[in-house]
């Protein structure tokens, strides 16, 4: 009953115990999972992973940290995967201004390349984005336009920001940092903003969610942060679990 829409499965962290870990899953609630490529390395691992288990999907696409590998060979490349049937969407793209040196010019051309290839073959897209948001927003409402809709992956902007992206048919992805003492301004978001336009997501190997903060994260944590959302919204668990499975399915266009 868990869908698990941002996880990164191919991360060094699980070479112990990968295979083991993604095959208990299913036994532990967690219904489908989106593995989320990072770069072009990254998104044959995905693929891999989503045509050994049938409860993984894939996405592809380089997030801003590997902006330096976006040309039209690379775009080629994501075009071409993006026809297989378990890739769900193209990403994580976006911006990131919190690790410096970062080139700002790189980072949007690349994002808006992928932006430009998931309008054209109409895919929809998981965003990331720390310490960018008006940069993040222009660029989204520019490919709005063309009708691009997506997720805002480990949401971390205001509640204003938040209406305006589910405005243009953006899901907000809500993870770990729900449960840590300092989510006054996430939890004030979660608040605002309606049981429908949330997916859950753990950003495994990272983020692990209070009791298990600092450790490495898997998709087993998702509890953690469906009962503080519950507990935020006045409903059930359960509740947060089938509404989340809706959208999460409605977004990645899985029936
Ligand atoms: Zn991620």
């Amino acid at each position: 009953m868990i869908f698990e829409t941002h996880a990164h499965y191919e991360d060094e962290q699980f070479n112990e115990d990968r295979e083991a870990l993604l095959e208990s899953l299913p036994k532990k609630g967690i219904d489908y999972v989106v593995n989320v490529s990072t770069s072009l390395e990254t998104a044959k691992q995905c693929i891999a992973f989503a045509e050994k288990y049938d409860y993984i999907y894939a996405s592809v696409g380089n997030h801003p940290e590997y902006a330096s590998e976006i040309d039209e060979n690379a775009i080629a490349k994501i075009r071409e995967w993006c026809k297989l049937p378990k890739v769900v969407a193209i990403g994580e793209i976006g911006l990131d201004y919190y690790w410096e040196p970062y080139d700002e010019a790189e980072q949007k051309n690349a994002f808006k390349m992928q932006m430009e290839l998931a309008a054209e073959i109409d895919m929809p897209v998981i965003i990331h984005s720390r310490d960018a948001a008006k940069d993040t927003f222009d660029i989204i409402k520019e490919y709005s336009a063309k009708g691009v809709k997506g997720i805002v992956h480990c949401y971390g902007y205001s509640l204003e920001y938040a209406k305006e992206f589910i405005k243009m048919g953006y899901k907000i992805g809500i993870g770990g940092v729900l449960t840590f003492k300092n989510a006054r301004r996430l939890v004030e978001t979660c608040h605002g903003i309606s049981l429908d336009d949330i997916v859950l997501e753990t950003d495994s190997p990272y983020m692990a969610p209070t009791p298990n903060r600092g450790k490495r994260n898997s998709s087993l944590n998702i509890p953690y942060i469906a009962e503080k959302l519950a507990e935020i919204k006045g409903v059930s668990v359960e509740e947060v679990y089938e509404r989340t499975m809706k959208n999460a399915k409605e977004i990645y266009r899985i029936s």
